[in-house]
């Protein structure tokens, strides 16, 4: 006789990982699935660890409304479960005056999506917070700030297994057969049967809705790659420091961590294979320009190569945008996809896995 669960989460990443919380807290059984032999091995923890605002994303859109939501419950959960984190603020730098106005634009943007206390300020203000951030003027967001995401990681499996979620670790799901009582999952290390499948995968989630039977869609492996400051030339950077964003990236930034050192990064390829992080990596040299960009008084001595982390895109290079993909599945009414989860998903984990298991209320 195969165990039986209410619902199974495929991917514990922070995206499944909260999604399984808040469906434990629903009631039902739940148990999240996970190939690897610890959660947040992938793109969870290959990131900036950046609490975004909610400056980017057009008004309306999923990725607007989960950003703003999910940030302020990341940081009461931060708070209340003691992840270290801090509200540090964030300038965005304008170096004349077509740049300058496209700041008012992003902070239109990002008055539309609710963000609170954006202001546009000046040489005297930038130097004042960040004695040496380049610029001429810059966009202020008091509510960005920073997130250890190893300690997120760790925290939602916890919360998550004290709410009753079943953690399967080394089970990659390899089959999937929908049957009238269920859905009869085949892992690398047990079968379960469920009556509602979550699909969390990040970037396998188009391969994980294959085998579901579910609905076809692509993700795009996108890599992101960084430099660290040299650890003398951290007083540098006291915070996060961006420039103005492109069509696929936020630009080259700088950011602060929780821990004291300074990333530069990330970087945008696209690329084929969804597990290399380190092949034909960026010269350090390729950092330079970008980063004298936001930053004055670097030389490429101060720059080390750092981490890289792969972000799960619904578009490729020539599109310039896609949102979240989170619904249930056309095809296959047990499914519910978390998909293309990138850029802001550490932000919004809190939000998208609220939604999943709202959706879920509606179908189980
Ligand atoms: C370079 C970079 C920088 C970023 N910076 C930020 C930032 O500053 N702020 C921010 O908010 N967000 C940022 N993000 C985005 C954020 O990291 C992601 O959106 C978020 O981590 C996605 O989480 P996830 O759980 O959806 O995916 P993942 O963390 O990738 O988790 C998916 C999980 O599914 C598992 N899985 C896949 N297939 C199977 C299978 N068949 N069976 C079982 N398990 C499976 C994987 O092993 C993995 O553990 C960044 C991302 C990148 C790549």
């Amino acid at each position: 006789m195969l165990a039986r669960i209410d619902v199974a989460v495929i991917g514990a990443g922070v995206t499944g990982l909260a999604a399984a919380w808040h469906i434990a807290q629903t009631g039902r059984s739940v148990c999240v699935i996970e190939r690897h032999a610890r959660p947040g091995l992938e793109a969870s923890t290959h990131n900036s660890g950046v609490v975004h605002a909610g400056l980017y994303y057009p008004s309306g859109s999923l990725k607007a409304r989960l950003c703003v939501e999910g940030r302020d419950r990341l940081y009461a959960f931060c708070r209340n479960y003691d992840v270290p984190h801090a509200q540090c603020g964030k300038l965005v730098v304008a170096h004349d005056a077509e740049e300058t106005a496209r700041l008012l634009a992003m902070k239109a943007t990002g008055e539309a999506n609710g963000v609170r206390g954006l202001t546009i300020v000046d040489r005297g203000f930038i130097r004042e917070r960040e004695p040496h951030a380049s610029g001429v003027a810059a966009l202020f967001s008091p509510v960005s700030g920073i997130v250890d995401a190893d300690a997120l990681v760790r925290t939602l499996l916890r919360v998550g297994e004290a709410a009753g979620v079943a953690f399967l670790p080394g089970a990659a799901l390899i089959a999937a057969h929908t049957s009238a009582n269920g859905m009869r999952l085949v892992t690398a290390r047990e079968e379960l049967v469920a009556g509602a499948v979550v699909n969390a995968a990040g970037l396998y989630a188009d391969e994980v809705s294959r085998l579901l039977g579910g609905e076809t869609f692509t993700i795009h492996p996108c890599r992101g790659e960084y430099v660290e400051l040299a650890p003398a030339k951290r007083h540098l950077v006291r915070a996060l420091i961006y420039p103005l964003p492109y069509t696929h990236g936020l630009g080259v930034h700088t950011i602060k961590t929780v821990h004291g050192s300074v990333w530069l990064g990330p970087t945008v390829r696209f690329q084929v294979r969804k597990d290399d992080y380190e092949d034909d990596r960026a010269p350090v040299e390729a950092f330079f320009e970008p980063a004298r960009r936001v930053l004055d008084g670097i030389t490429l001595e101060d720059l080390r190569p750092s981490g890289s982390g792969i972000r799960a895109k619904l578009h490729g290079p020539d599109v310039p945008y896609a949102d979240f993909l989170i619904r249930r599945d056309v095809c296959n009414a047990r499914v519910i996809h978390a998909a293309g989860i990138e850029s802001l998903g550490l932000t919004s984990c809190l939000a998208v896995g609220r939604l999943v298991a709202r959706i879920l209320g509606k179908i189980a």
